[in-house]
């Protein structure tokens, strides 16, 4: 077999003359590992995602690396792996093998992880970001995580540390890309994209899996730096803004950028040197002769393309067609498959305006009020209280306030939102004679606002809504004063 060697090209290469000021440009490129939520490991039969568990108790002696134990290829992870580059628009290559990468840490007992580096499942694929900009893709392949290494706060932390073989074997996919990426914030909207790809294809369990990435970064014409397994979208963009302005600064200087691993501080927010970067070489690949090679037929391949979902692009067309939704909202809804089958099954029930207002408008903002992803208040959801709850909306009986003040109880405390809106008296009690009452008291008062209104200008509209949604208590709806104030001055 002709093994081709797979050679990181040089950032200097790329560091062209597309660029007018080049000591001002950084590039970014990543290498993302994705847990898949597979039931078992990569190559044993062992219990995935079990981290939570008794330490060392999801782990045999496979994914200990014992001697004469013989590694097996889940064909489920295969699978995931398979649809991710596809769904990324990598070409898939038919045969590929899997190889030892020389790893002398106590979190991986055997002295290797098994990786794939001559030939990945895909190449060359791409992601396209929302102006249009392809981030190119090198490579998928799949490879096992290691353990977990476990520092034990205390007078002996310095002395020894604790290893979890639970996580060792857990399958993952590494994601590298081009260095394509032209700030901390194009890096974190390509981790949005992937992140949306990965949850239509179902292949990462956004509650308990994890998405680490080393970040490569440097600025053009000079070496770049590696930040080491940082966890976490925030995180990642966070961690190269503090990398771009130390290495600008140091060009700027007129200072060389060693070549070198870094690591993030989470608490700091910043790098620092760990080690000076080790090349691919390095690690001495050999091929796992324990595994054999995988062959994949045309007709294999083709059957995966077509199981397929239908991905996020397409269903924010057909959401927006189907639904009347603007380019926006049905941008925000098939933003995740979550979202976007919780407002389908809303608009079942309720009209799809109501629906999108819950879902885009309220449910979206309680996500990131908590800094989660919505696929993560998946579980704290009763879909049909919810159903009821929109219900009582739409007939007018509660209004937006108390609307998203149950949502709230509902998601954060597990409340049912009916008994919330009865225990704090949420059901709207004034009439819409009351509110006339209010609406014309604060035209009234405000003979100057209201002629300001009458040449159109909306800021004196906004100013007696507030009036009045003040006096009603928060009762009334802005929607229903601002139709009576529309009314009363025509
Ligand atoms: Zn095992």
């Amino acid at each position: 077999m002709t093994e081709q060697k797979i050679m990181v090209k040089p950032f200097e290469a790329l560091a062209d003359a597309r660029f007018q000021k080049p000591w001002e440009k950084i590039m970014i490129g990543l290498e993302c590992h994705v847990q898949l939520n597979t039931d078992s490991k990569l190559f044993c039969s062992c219990p995935a995602g079990k981290e939570t568990e008794e330490p060392n108790t999801a782990c045999c002696e496979v994914c200990l690396g014992m001697p004469g134990s013989k590694p097996a290829l889940n064909k489920k992870a295969l699978d995931y792996a398979l649809k991710v580059a596809l769904a990324l628009n990598c070409n898939i290559n038919e045969k590929f093998f899997f190889s030892r990468k020389t790893y002398f840490y106590p979190d991986m007992s055997k002295n290797f992880q098994i990786t794939q580096y001559e030939i990945p499942v895909g190449e060359n694929g791409f992601i396209e970001l929302q102006g249009g900009k392809k981030i190119r893709i090198r490579r998928i392949h799949l490879e096992e995580d290691p353990a977990a290494l476990i520092h034990e706060s205390g007078l002996l932390s310095s002395n020894y540390c604790l290893v979890d073989y639970n996580r060792s074997g857990i399958p993952l996919i590494e994601v590298v890309t081009e260095p394509d990426m032209a700030s901390p914030q194009e890096a974190r909207e390509f981790l949005d994209q992937l992140t949306m790809f990965l949850s239509y294809l179902d292949v990462f369990d956004f509650e308990n899996g994890t998405l680490k990435a080393d970040c490569n970064l440097s600025v053009v014409g000079n070496e770049r730096a590696e930040i080491k397994n940082v966890t976490g979208k925030k995180s990642v963009e966070k961690a190269l803004e503090f990398e771009a302005k130390r290495q600008l600064e140091l060009v700027k200087q007129g200072k060389q950028i060693v070549r070198e691993t870094r690591g993030f501080d989470e608490k700091t927010l910043s790098t620092k040197s760990l080690r000076k970067k080790e090349s691919e070489e390095d690690y001495g690949y050999i091929t796992d002769t324990d595994l054999a090679a995988v062959v994949l037929s045309k007709k294999e391949i083709d059957a995966i393309r077509k199981s397929l979902p239908e991905l996020h692009s397409d269903k924010a067309k057909r959401l927006a067609k189907e639904f009347g939704l603007s380019d926006y909202d049905a941008k925000v809804i098939a933003g995740s498959r979550f979202l976007s089958e919780l407002f389908e099954e809303f608009a079942k029930s309720s009209s799809a305006k109501t629906a999108n207002f819950f879902v885009s408008g309220i449910f979206v903002s309680i996500a990131h009020h908590d800094n989660k992803e919505p696929e993560e208040l998946s579980s704290m959801l009763d879909v049909s209280q919810l159903k009821e709850l929109l219900s009582l909306f739409e007939k007018g009986k509660i209004n937006e306030k108390a609307l998203k003040e149950a949502a709230i109880a509902h998601i954060t405390k597990s409340k049912n939102p009916l008994d919330f809106i009865r225990e704090n008296g949420l059901f709207k009690e004034a009439s819409s004679g009351e509110i006339e009452k209010i609406v014309e008291r604060a035209l009234a008062a405000n003979p100057k606002a209201v002629a300001d209104l009458k040449t159109g200008n909306e800021k004196s509209l906004n100013f007696l809504v507030g009036l009045a949604m003040r006096e009603s208590k928060g009762k009334a709806e802005p929607r229903e004063i601002k139709r009576i104030i529309e009314e009363k001055i025509k």
